[in-house]
C-alpha cells in the first residue's frame, strides 16, 4: 500500500519543531529513523498531513556524559551510533547490548534510540532496558520542559507520556553502581526478530559474609545482591518489573537456589497472553528460563 499524501518539514530547530506539532490547524507527527512510522504509513495505520523529521536538529543529535555522571542521548542519535560510543559500552553495557539486539544493522542505522522509546512497541528492547537502568525522559512541547521517569513513561502497548504536541527531546540515564553486573537476553524465533519474551537484568554486589572480593583465581564474586532490577519486556503490554523476583536475589549470592526462587517468582508475577506469536505459557516458561541465565550472567559480571 501507499501512504495517503502528507507534507514533509526538516525543522533545524527544536523551537520550530515544537511550533509544527502545536500546530492545531494540522495533525502533526514527529518522524526519526523512519523505521516504524514508514511502514505504519504505508499501511494507512497512521495518517499525519504533516511529518515532522527532528533529525537534522542539532541541539538533538548529541550523546554525552554531564558532570552529574548522566547519560544523555538526544533524540536524533542512531541506535548503531549509541551502541558504537565508548562511554555508553564502557559505563552502560546493558544499553549497548539491547541495541544489539534491534532488528539487523540497516534498521539500527536509521532508528533512533528516542524514537525506539517514544514509539513503544512492548517487546521492544530499549523501554525494557531503560526501565532497568532507571532512566528519564525529557519531554518539550508548547507548555515547556518535563522530565518522566521510565517507571510513569510507558502507559500501554503503543503509548507512552508523550502527549501529540510534545517530543521526547533526550533519554537520560544514571550513572551505574560501581561493581554492577548486568545481563539481557532474549527469546526470538530468527535472528532479528522482535522478542518473544525478553529479560534486561542489573544486579549490584554488596559485601556480604565474603567481604565482597572476588575469590582467588577469578570466579563469581563474593558477598550478596545488594539490589536488583529485573525487567520482562514481551509479557505485557509495558516493560514490567518484578519486585518478587527482585527480593528473591536481594541478600543472597545468586547461587542456583536464590536463581530458582527468582524463577518461580517470574512465572507467579507473569502474566502475558496467547497471541500468533507464542502462547502465554511459552512466554512464562521462557522468561523463567532467561532470567536465571541472566542472573548467572550478571553475577559473574559484578567485579
Ligand atoms: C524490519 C524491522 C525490524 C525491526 N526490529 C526491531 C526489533 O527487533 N526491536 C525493536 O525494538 N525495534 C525493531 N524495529 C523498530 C526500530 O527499532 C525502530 O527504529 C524504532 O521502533 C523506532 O525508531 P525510529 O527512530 O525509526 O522512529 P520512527 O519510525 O521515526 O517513529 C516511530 C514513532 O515514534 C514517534 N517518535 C519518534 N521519535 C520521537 C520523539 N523523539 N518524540 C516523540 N515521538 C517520537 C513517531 O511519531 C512515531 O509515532 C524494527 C523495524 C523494522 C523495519
Amino acid at each position: 500500500m501507499k501512504p495517503t499524501s502528507f507534507d514533509y518539514t526538516a525543522p533545524r530547530t527544536l523551537g520550530e519543531a515544537v511550533a509544527l506539532l502545536a500546530d492545531e490547524e494540522r495533525d502533526a507527527k514527529v518522524v526519526a529513523g523512519g523505521q516504524s512510522l514508514i511502514p505504519m504509513l504505508n499501511m494507512r495505520l497512521a495518517r499525519p498531513e504533516v511529518l515532522v523529521d527532528i533529525t537534522r536538529i542539532p541541539e538533538l543529535d548529541g550523546i554525552r556524559v554531564g558532570e552529574d555522571g548522566c547519560l544523555r542521548i538526544g533524540a536524533a542519535v542512531r541506535q548503531a551510533r549509541a551502541a558504537a560510543d565508548p562511554a555508553v559500552r564502557e559505563g552502560w553495557p546493558l544499553l549497548a547490548a539491547a541495541i544489539g539486539h534491534i532488528g539487523h544493522p540497516q534498521i539500527r542505522n536509521r532508528g533512533t534510540v528516542c524514537g525506539s522509546l517514544a514509539h513503544h512497541d512492548p517487546a521492544a528492547e530499549l523501554p525494557a532496558a531503560a526501565l532497568a537502568l532507571d532512566a528519564r525522559f525529557t519531554v518539550t512541547g508548547p507548555r515547556g520542559t518535563r522530565t518522566v521517569a521510565a517507571a510513569d513513561f510507558f502507559v500501554a502497548t503503543f503509548s507512552t507520556a508523550v502527549e501529540a504536541d510534545e517530543l521526547l527531546t533526550e533519554a537520560v540515564f544514571p550513572p551505574q553502581p560501581a561493581g554492577h553486573g548486568w545481563a539481557f537476553g532474549e527469546l526470538t524465533r530468527r535472528h532479528g526478530d522482535f522478542a518473544t519474551v525478553g529479560v534486561a537484568l542489573v544486579l549490584e554486589r554488596g559485601a556480604g559474609p565474603g567481604g565482597g572480593a572476588r575469590p582467588e583465581g577469578g570466579g563469581p564474586a563474593a558477598g550478596t545482591v545488594r539490589r536488583a532490577r529485573a525487567v520482562f519486556s514481551g509479557a505485557a503490554p509495558v516493560p514490567l518489573r518484578l519486585p518478587a523476583v527482585e527480593d528473591a536475589l536481594v541478600g543472597t549470592d545468586a547461587g542456583p537456589e536464590a536463581r530458582a526462587a527468582a524463577a518461580r517468582a517470574a512465572l507467579a508475577g507473569l502474566t502475558p497472553s496467547d497471541d500468533v506469536h507464542a502462547t502465554a505459557e511459552y512466554r512464562r516458561e521462557g522468561a523463567a528460563h532467561l532470567l536465571v541465565r541472566a542472573c548467572t550472567t550478571a553475577w559473574e559480571r559484578c567485579r
